[in-house]
């Protein structure tokens, strides 16, 4: 530090000039912050144009097809100056909320449907508004307490002890991959141990998975893919010749990978028998439950997924079976400890805030250090709601899975097993017609369904088959819109003769 001196008449002027320049940018920048009255434009016509999307969206379709997929978003660059908000939430709604599938809609029945409660995106206005620090206990004492909250509701649902912690992602992608990291330095692999490692999985899990193995370096770690039977489960007894097949070559069993709802079929992998195998062959078990997860919630969920509680790590997508806008996956590790080994970090700038006792911040427990306070989004709804409609909600979806289940077979569509969860698989397949005629009939059906766009389906192949899918998951799809989706299959059959 240096003495101030006394000010020269050459530095009084630079003194001025630096003064009257920050009276300019202030001004000049002025609009980052607006008053009250701006405020409230801007929120009247934000609130205007979801109010809008909200009331159409019962005659909203699943898909919607466009000539040019929002590109007239690109006509308007970021430029030096803004432009009037009308105009934003014209190119808005005309360019993005527009094209392509339509999540939120009653009829969107593709790939594994999302929602976007609104009591959830109030919360994302509070949380944005605020910009509440979420990472570390220090900075937002309340907000870390929120979602460590939110982690032990979930832990205590899955039937995880007190030992038990965990974080809220943005999805379930990043949730394998923390539960992933997790399990390799729990088990204290190194890299000269990654090529004799093995990993049992089935060929339904999500490719998340290989992902989350690839990024955490074990690109070279053996996938085992396990036999499954015919309804798309892992097989245990092909579970434990693979274990022991691979000790005899002199492998390592590290890693068993369970799927409760797999995204194709929705298929459950019965995880109290593999907990069992896991933990005599002592591997780590994680339950990949990112769809399937909060059917937990339901009897019958309860029952399919038996054995959770004994698994090593879980991931559940709030995004998924808890209806909430697309970014929150949870991690949940039944030894917090083995997570945080994982995912431990400190840095001398973060002195200050680290010397705080009191809850586990997330930041020490997950990849990231600024988070989006996204415990918000989650808390809002089950405080203001409870968990009964929930409840009431999977419940549902769980029961118009069966009713279509049956009802497309009455239509003469051929089905895949009975659904675990809330997945039905179904293809069309007239007598006389070759597999590839077969293929075909069905991409056509599946094709036309999404031109049509009152409902969105999807496909994928099951033993070499195209096959459809008809996912139920949004929280505003009820009957009508299953019947619907009946009546568009019926058209698609007729029209294709
Ligand atoms: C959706 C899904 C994932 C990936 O989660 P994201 O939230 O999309 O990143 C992983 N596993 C299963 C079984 C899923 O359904």
């Amino acid at each position: 530090m240096t003495k101030p001196s006394p000010t020269a008449p050459a530095d009084a002027d630079a003194r001025a000039a630096l003064l009257a320049r920050l009276r300019q940018l202030e001004n000049a920048s002025q609009t980052l912050d607006p008053g009250a009255n701006r405020r409230k434009k801007l929120r009247s016509a934000v609130f205007a144009s979801a109010e809008r999307f909200l009331r159409k969206l019962s005659s909203m379709k699943g898909y919607v097809e466009t000539e040019d997929k929002g590109a007239r978003l690109l006509e308007r660059p970021i430029s030096e100056h803004g432009i009037p908000i009308e105009d934003a939430i014209e190119i808005l709604e005309r360019d993005v909320l527009k094209p392509g599938g339509n999540p939120a809609a009653a009829g969107y029945l593709a790939y594994i449907p999302g929602g976007g409660l609104y009591h959830s995106a109030l919360g994302d206005f509070l949380a944005a508004a605020s910009d509440k620090y979420a990472g570390v206990f220090f900075a937002g004492p309340g907000a870390v307490r929120m979602e460590n909250m939110l982690v032990r509701w979930v832990a205590d649902l899955i039937g995880y002890s007190q030992s038990a912690g965990g974080h809220i992602a943005s999805g379930g992608s990043l949730a394998n991959l923390a539960a992933i990291t997790t399990a390799r330095d729990a088990r204290g692999l190194k890299s000269a141990d990654f090529p004799s490692a093995v990993v049992y999985l089935t060929s339904q899990a999500h490719h998340s998975v290989d992902k989350a193995l690839r990024i955490a370096g074990l690109g070279e770690a053996k996938l085992h893919y396990v036999e499954m039977d015919d309804r798309f489960r892992m097989r245990t007894d092909a579970l434990d010749a693979a274990i022991a097949a691979d000790r005899a070559q002199g492998l390592t069993p590290w890693l068993i990978i369970a799927t409760a709802g797999t995204t194709d079929t929705g298929a459950v992998d019965p995880l109290d028998a593999i907990a069992t195998i896991a933990a005599r062959e002592r591997c780590w078990f994680h339950v990949d439950a990112a769809y399937g997860g909060f059917f937990i919630l339901t009897e019958r969920g309860r029952a399919m997924l038996k054995g959770i509680e004994r698994s090593d790590s879980a991931i559940l997508d709030p995004h998924k079976s808890l209806f909430l806008p697309w970014g929150s996956g949870m991690v949940l590790v039944r030894d917090v400890n083995a997570l945080a080994r994982a995912h431990s970090y400190s840095g001398h700038y973060m002195q200050d805030a680290t010397a705080v006792a009191g809850e586990m911040s997330p930041a020490e427990v997950s990849a990231e250090l600024t988070k989006p306070f996204r415990a918000l989004r989650m808390w809002l709804p089950l405080i203001l709601l409870g968990v009964k409609p929930f409840r009431a909600a999977l419940e549902e979806k769980l029961l118009l899975a069966r009713y279509f289940f049956e009802e497309v077979q009455t239509l003469g569509f051929e089905v895949g097993p009975s659904p675990d969860l809330s997945i039905v698989t179904f293809r069309w397949a007239p007598a006389g017609a070759s597999l590839e005629q077969a293929n075909e009939l069905n991409r056509a059906i599946v094709d036309g369904a999404r031109k049509d766009g009152r409902v969105f389906l999807s496909s994928t192949m099951l033993d070499g088959r195209f096959t459809i899918r008809m996912a139920v998951l949004g929280f505003r799809t009820h009957r009508r819109t299953i019947d619907l989706c009946l009546r568009v299959l019926e058209e698609q059959v007729r029209r294709l003769g």
